[in-house]
């Protein structure tokens, strides 16, 4: 595996933020002056950033390897509020890193006249440690599978075969809209559940036929998954105060493991044979084909300068710098 790719992206301090911000950014450094708090990454984008660069930061990499057959994810991680889904949906006039991706892939896949291509899309929640399959709302409570033949998969999600970027982003919209919560609960909702957009693309090399098929090579299938993780402030109280996590309380257990993970991956554990504990939560299961072995990662920690969050993004860069 690639080391995980790790960008911040700071949010325009909002009307009712004070103006003043503790902290300050220089080139790949995020500090507070006078103070021992220092951070270094990949990538750090400042108020005035716009998500095209962010996307253009990693995440189009990413896409452009998954039509190659590498899979790829790609986490919008931060507190509620700090832009998360204005960086991945996209927000106001702003396109996010989806659309993007979107357009990106339908373009890309034109392009190439070597190989024929599939592509379907899937959009699930995980809320409570319960998989929902967004594009088909009667479908809740999903189980996680394996098979020889298909890895590991979430029994009964819908892949829907897509044509077009309209047809994407209208199914997409379509997922939002049913989603039946009032527009008053959708922070607390939303803070608690991860939503995964993914395409799966397959192709197929043009000048071989299939019954001579005999290098694998010439059938790819590859999965992209751009995740909107639920607000990290919950996982970041429950670290500090050391509570022990308990199946069916509001703990976030997913965030928890996600980060135990993503530690062991760029610690190396996998390729040594060590033990991730993909297991531990079902974001972590069913993002593990994506997530280890050939397959790209980033992260885009979203973070907020404002001084009255300081020390939630303080945790939020401590758990990217994990990633590191
Ligand atoms: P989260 O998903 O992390 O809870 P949101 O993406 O919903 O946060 O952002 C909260 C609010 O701030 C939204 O109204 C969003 O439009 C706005 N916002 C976030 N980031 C930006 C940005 N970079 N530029 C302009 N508005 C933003
Ligand atoms: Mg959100």
């Amino acid at each position: 595996m690639e080391r995980i790719h790790v960008t911040v992206r700071a949010r325009p301090l909002s009307p009712e933020d004070e103006k003043t911000s503790p902290w300050r950014i220089s080139g790949n450094s995020i500090f507070i002056p006078n103070h021992s708090t220092k951070f270094e990454f990949d990538q750090i984008f400042g108020e005035e950033c716009k998500t095209i660069n962010v996307y253009q930061a990693r995440t189009k990499d990413i896409v452009q390897a998954a039509v190659r057959g590498f899979n790829g994810t790609v986490f919008a991680y931060g507190q509620t509020n700090s832009g998360k889904t204005h960086t991945m949906r996209g927000s106001g006039t702003e396109p996010g890193v989806i659309p993007l991706a979107v357009h990106d892939l339908f373009q890309i896949i034109q392009q190439d006249v070597d190989r024929e291509f599939l592509l379907r899309m899937s959009y699930m929640e995980i809320y409570n440690e319960e998989i929902n399959d967004l594009l088909v709302p009667e479908h809740r409570k999903l189980q996680i599978h394996e098979s020889l033949e298909r890895g590991i998969y979430v029994a009964g999600l819908r892949e829907e075969i897509v044509a077009s970027p309209e047809q994407v982003l209208d199914l997409m919209q379509f997922g939002e809209s049913r989603r039946h919560i009032g527009e008053t609960n959708m922070n607390l909702y939303s803070s608690r559940s991860h939503t995964i957009f993914r395409m799966i693309i397959e192709s197929r090399d043009r000048s071989e036929d299939e019954d001579s098929c005999t290098s694998c090579d010439a059938v790819r299938v590859s999965v992209l998954n751009l995740v909107d993780l639920a607000g990290s402030e919950r996982a970041a109280k429950t670290g500090a105060e050391g509570v022990r996590l308990k199946e069916g309380s509001h703990i976030n257990k997913s965030l928890m493991t996600l980060g135990t993970v993503i530690k062991k991956l760029s610690e190396g554990a996998e390729s040594q044979g060590g033990h991730v504990p993909y297991r531990d939560s079902k974001l972590t299961r069913i993002l593990q084909p994506a997530l280890g072995g050939n397959a790209n990662t980033a992260i885009i920690c979203n973070i907020t300068l404002a001084q009255i969050h300081a020390d939630e993004t303080k945790s939020s860069l401590q758990f990217a710098s994990r990633a590191l």
